[in-house]
C-alpha cells in the first residue's frame, strides 16, 4: 500500500536540512537534533538545494494576512473524496518514528498526479522549491491568526509549486501533486501543519510529535465562519413600516449561508436591548444543518411592549459559546397608549365581530365591547389602550385586514357628530303651519313635533323639517286627539331603518343619563318653560356626573341656545321620551 512509500529518503533528507535551519532560524530543536545525531546524514542535500533553501528562508515576516479560516488542502474532483492513506503522528516502524503529517490520496494508483493543492488558508509562502528527490516540490506558507497565535503549512511532493513570498488568499492554487517520490509507491501529498513555526522543511518523522498538529483536527476547528448574509426585520403587515407598534407581533428572519465546503450545524440567535440596552428578548434558534453553498433561513415572531428605539443583534453560532458573526439592526416601537379617537361603531355580521371604524382610518376591535354599547351606526369617542393580543373572533379579523389594532374601552366620552340639527318651531317656514288637524300652530304648541324632527335628523333621516314630519304625522295617525304626538309614529317616519322607539323615562341621575347617551340614547325631555313643553338633550361635557354637565337645545328658541339642564326648566326627575339608532 501507499502508506509505506517515500519514508526514508524523505526523512534523512529533512533531517539533514534541519540541520541548516537551526542556523538559520537560531532556534533549537534540540529533539531533532538528537534524531540526527543518531541516524546521521546519510544523504545530504546538494550544493544547490541548500543554497536555495537559504535565499528564501526568511522569518515569520509581518506583511502576513490574516486567515478567515481553513479549509482542506484538496477539494473533491468528480465529486469524488480524496482518502488518508496514512494519519497524523503514527508510528512507522520501516521509518522508526512518527508521521509528522498526513498523506492524502485520491483515486486509484497514480490518479492523484498532477491534481491541485490548495493554501489552507490565507498566508505568506516561506519557502517553495524543490528540496530533492525524496520531498520533491515543498511549499511552506505562514498564516496569522486573528488571536495573534501562528502556524505554518507545509505541502510535499508537488510539483509547480508557486514562488516563495506569494501572498496567497486561502483556496488559491499553490501546486500540484507531483510524481512518485524517491523511495515511495507513488504520487500523494504530505502534509503537515506546524505550531512551532520555526520548523523548516523538516524530517516528516520524528521521536515525537511535539511542534506539529493533526493538521485535519486543525482545520475541522479552524472553519471559516458561516456567513450572515442578510437579517431582516418583517412585520406580520404586507409592507414595511419604519415603525411598529406595542405589542404588534413582527417577524426576524436571518438567512446564512454555508460558505465552507462541510455541511455545517449552527445557531442562529437574536437578542434585543431595550433604548437603556438592557436585554428584552433573548431567542436562539433550534440547531440546524446546512450544507455547503446552501442557504438557510430562520425566522422568529417577536412581539416587543413599550415605546423606543430598540437594538436588534443577529448573530450566528457554532455552539453557544462560540460566536461566528453578528449584524445589528435598529427599530423604533411606538406604543398606543393612551390614545383618544372618534369612529363609528360596525356590526359584521358575516364573523359576528363588531369593530369601531375610526375617523382616522383605521379599525379598532374594542375587546369588551359591552352589550349596552352594541349599536350599529353610533359614533363615539373612546379611550383606547394598547394592543392585547388577538381574541375570539377578532383574531381572524385583524389578520385580514393589516395596521388593525385591538383596544380596549376605557370609557365613552359622548356621543359626537350626529348630525344634530337645529329647528326652531318659531321658523317662519313653518310657524303658522297648523299643528295636525287642532286649531293651533307649530309656532304656538309645535315643541313636541320640532324635537322630534331634530332628533329624525339626528338619525341620520336627511329630509325631514317639522313642516313634513307634521304633515306626515298628520297623515299617518300620528297624533292623538288630533295634535297630540303619539311618539312611536315619530320612529317609523324613516321606514324600518333609523330609529327606533324605546320608550319613557324620566332624568333619576346624572349618572344614568350619561349611561343612556353613552349607549346612543336619542332623548327627548319635558321642560317647565312652558305649561307643556318638550326639548331635545344633546350630550354632555367633562365627566357627565352632575346635571350641569348636559345640555340642551330648546325648539322654541330661534337659534339653537345651549341650555343647560337644572337651569329650572329642564331639571331631575323630568318626563323622557327615548329613541334608539337601530
Ligand atoms: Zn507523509
Amino acid at each position: 500500500m501507499r502508506q509505506e512509500r517515500g519514508k526514508r529518503w524523505s526523512v534523512r533528507l529533512g533531517l539533514v536540512i534541519l540541520t541548516v535551519l537551526v542556523v538559520a532560524f537560531s532556534g533549537c530543536l534540540l529533539q531533532e537534533r538528537s534524531n540526527m545525531e543518531e541516524e546521521g546524514c546519510p544523504i545530504c542535500p546538494t550544493n544547490d538545494e541548500m543554497l536555495d533553501f537559504l535565499a528564501n528562508s526568511t522569518s515569520v515576516s509581518d506583511d502576513i494576512p490574516l486567515s478567515d479560516g481553513f479549509d482542506p488542502p484538496v477539494k473533491p474532483i468528480d465529486g469524488k473524496q480524496w482518502w488518508l492513506a496514512q494519519d497524523f503522528c503514527v508510528y512507522n516502524s520501516k521509518f522508526r518514528g512518527y508521521h509528522l503529517g498526513e498523506d492524502w490520496n485520491w483515486g486509484k494508483s497514480g490518479e492523484d498526479l498532477g491534481k491541485p493543492v490548495y493554501a489552507v488558508s490565507n498566508g505568506k509562502v516561506r519557502w517553495a522549491g524543490n528540496a530533492g528527490a525524496s520531498w520533491g516540490g515543498v511549499v511552506i506558507i505562514d498564516h496569522a491568526l486573528p488571536d495573534g497565535s501562528r502556524v505554518t503549512s507545509m505541502y510535499a511532493h508537488l510539483q509547480n509549486v508557486i514562488p516563495a513570498g506569494t501572498i496567497v488568499k486561502r483556496g488559491d492554487k499553490i501546486g500540484e501533486v507531483g510524481p512518485t517520490p524517491k523511495g515511495s509507491t507513488g504520487p500523494h501529498l504530505h502534509f503537515e501543519i506546524r505550531t512551532d513555526t520555526s520548523i523548516g522543511i523538516g524530517p516528516g518523522y520524528g521521536k515525537s510529535c511535539k511542534g506539529w498538529t493533526d493538521p485535519s483536527t486543525f482545520i475541522a476547528s479552524h472553519r471559516p465562519p458561516l456567513r450572515l448574509v442578510s437579517a431582516k426585520i418583517v412585520w406580520h403587515c404586507p409592507y414595511d413600516p419604519i415603525m411598529v407598534y406595542a405589542f404588534q407581533p413582527f417577524v426576524i428572519l436571518l438567512t446564512f449561508k454555508n460558505t465552507g465546503d462541510i455541511e455545517w450545524d449552527f445557531l442562529a440567535r437574536a437578542t434585543i436591548r431595550s433604548p437603556a440596552g438592557k436585554i428584552v428578548l433573548d431567542v436562539w434558534s433550534s440547531p440546524l444543518k446546512v450544507k455547503p453553498n446552501e442557504l438557510a433561513d430562520w425566522a422568529e415572531w417577536l412581539t416587543i411592549n413599550s415605546s423606543g428605539k430598540y437594538y436588534l443583534e443577529f448573530s450566528l453560532w457554532k455552539d453557544k459559546q462560540t460566536l461566528l458573526e453578528k449584524s445589528h439592526k435598529q427599530i423604533s416601537i411606538q406604543a398606543l397608549e393612551p390614545f383618544i379617537v372618534t369612529g363609528v361603531v360596525t356590526y359584521h355580521p358575516l364573523i359576528d365581530c363588531w369593530t369601531i371604524e375610526g375617523d382616522d382610518g383605521h379599525s379598532y376591535h374594542p375587546i369588551n365591547l359591552s352589550s349596552e354599547f352594541k349599536v350599529n351606526g353610533l359614533k363615539v369617542r373612546f379611550k383606547g389602550t394598547k394592543i392585547l393580543g388577538y381574541e375570539g373572533c377578532i383574531f381572524y379579523y385583524a389578520w385580514w385586514e393589516c395596521g388593525e389594532f385591538l383596544i380596549r374601552i376605557l370609557e365613552i366620552h359622548k356621543i359626537l357628530d350626529l348630525q344634530w340639527v337645529f329647528y326652531s318651531q318659531r321658523d317662519a317656514k313653518w310657524i303658522n303651519d297648523q299643528l295636525g288637524t287642532c286649531r293651533t300652530t307649530i309656532g304656538k304648541a309645535g315643541c313636541a313635533l320640532t324635537s322630534a324632527a331634530m332628533l329624525l335628523r339626528a338619525a341620520g333621516v336627511t329630509d325631514v323639517t317639522p313642516k313634513t314630519l307634521n304633515r306626515w304625522l298628520t297623515n299617518h295617525q300620528g297624533y292623538l286627539r288630533g295634535c297630540e304626538i303619539i311618539w312611536e309614529r315619530v320612529a317609523d317616519y324613516d321606514g324600518a331603518k333609523g330609529l327606533e322607539w324605546v320608550g319613557t323615562g324620566s332624568l333619576t341621575t346624572p349618572q344614568d343619563l350619561k349611561k343612556m347617551l353613552d349607549e346612543g340614547m336619542l332623548l327627548i325631555a319635558f321642560s317647565r318653560r312652558f305649561a307643556q313643553h318638550w326639548v331635545v338633550i344633546r350630550g354632555y361635557e367633562g365627566a357627565g356626573n352632575q346635571w350641569s354637565d348636559f345640555w340642551y337645545w330648546d325648539p322654541y328658541d330661534l337659534t339653537p341656545v345651549r341650555r343647560k339642564i337644572g337651569d329650572g326648566w329642564v331639571k331631575g326627575g323630568a318626563a323622557i321620551r327615548i329613541y334608539c339608532l337601530k
